[in-house]
């Protein structure tokens, strides 16, 4: 279960982290006389608190950034009470369950896996594809293949419960989303079968060597239609990393970060000298205005880290929470920032 001892309100932490973060480009650079906070790991979602422990194992051991943010997200994936990510994800319209997943360090290398059929671990897969393939990118048929071939195992992801979810949602078929569906106990009987869920975890770590990477997988839109991507396998959207600035990672209904390449937006934003917060708000702006109908009925939630481990949040929505480890604070949560 999620350690909840430590649960702040974004108010609280805005007030020393964000102040710390909120360099203007003409300070940026004091940074670099800043103690920089690290190791530190932090992640999306109440599920986040248990997935950061796994990566502080490793971070703390002095492990890399890339170990501690799959080991990490390995722990969602294999929760069979999380609805959105890994095997105990709801399947698409069709019955199937296929998972998302991307992975990058703070070399540039990254690697994905997209609609991912019978694969408990993607963000294993996607590491692979990243360190084994000559390409970024592998899908459907092609990703199990890969992942069959290197040892993983085949399994039914589906599980009684998505089942029953899916086979409720069939009778009516309605596709509307509901906003912030992790906060909810994960059992069907609150989960009406006309409405579908999604959330998805992206991590981003700093190691104490200094290298920033980044983590992100989930099942996608529950009841999506057969073949459908979000943004979370795809490198700039769902996440983004770039050692000289920072990382961000993105949550929320997939298309609309993708229609703004919401976690590269983040970082270039944090390049100019934004905060981390100040940079995930920027890019919320900017969905509401391409979108400003849709923007009031969907959750996009971003998560950023900078090279000094400065950290910060914005969703459109309220209920978007965070976890946070690093050696101040090991089971942090807290609530972001939001707009509406
Ligand atoms: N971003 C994911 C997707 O669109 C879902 C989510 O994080 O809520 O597939």
């Amino acid at each position: 279960m999620i350690d909840r001892r430590t649960f702040i309100k974004a108010g609280t932490i805005g007030a020393s982290v964000f102040s710390i973060g909120g360099l203007t480009a003409a300070t940026a650079t004091q940074r670099t006389n800043r103690a920089i906070n690290k190791p530190i790991v932090i992640s999306t979602w109440n599920f986040g608190v248990a997935a950061n422990q796994a990566a502080w194992e490793v971070l703390d051991g002095g492990g890399s950034a890339l170990d501690a943010v799959e080991a990490g997200v390995r722990i969602p994936e294999a929760d069979l009470s999380n609805l959105t990510v890994g095997k105990g994800g709801y399947p698409d319209r069709d019955g199937h369950v296929t998972l998302d997943a991307c992975i990058m360090d703070h070399q540039g290398n990254c690697g994905a896996v997209a609609a991912l059929e019978h694969i408990a671990h993607p963000i294993s897969v996607a590491r692979l594809v990243m360190e084994k393939t000559p390409h970024v990118m592998l899908v459907g048929e092609g990703a199990l293949q890969f992942a069959l071939e290197n040892g993983f195992e085949r399994e039914r992801l589906l599980t009684p419960e998505g089942e029953a979810a899916w086979k409720a949602w069939l009778k009516e078929g309605k596709y509307e989303p509901v906003i912030n569906i992790e906060n909810e106990s994960y059992t069907t009987d609150k989960l009406p079968g006309n409405q579908y869920n999604h959330d998805t975890i992206g991590m981003l770590a700093l190691d104490s060597n200094g290298h920033l990477s980044g983590a992100c997988t989930t099942s996608g839109m529950a009841f999506k239609m057969r073949g459908r991507v979000g943004d979370s396998p795809i490198i700039g959207a769902g996440l983004y990393v770039d050692n000289e600035v920072g990382g961000a990672t993105a949550t929320g209904v997939g298309e609309e970060v993708i229609r703004t390449v919401g976690s590269f937006l983040v970082v270039e934003l944090m390049r100019q000298g934004l905060s981390p917060r100040d940079a995930c708000r920027e890019a919320v702006e900017r969905i509401i205005k391409k979108k400003p109908e849709t923007a009031k009925k969907i959750q996009v939630g971003f998560l950023a880290l900078n090279k000094g481990g400065e950290y910060g949040a914005f969703s459109l929505q309220n209920g978007f929470s965070y976890a946070v480890c690093d050696t101040n604070q090991r089971d942090l949560l807290v609530d972001g920032e939001h707009v509406y």
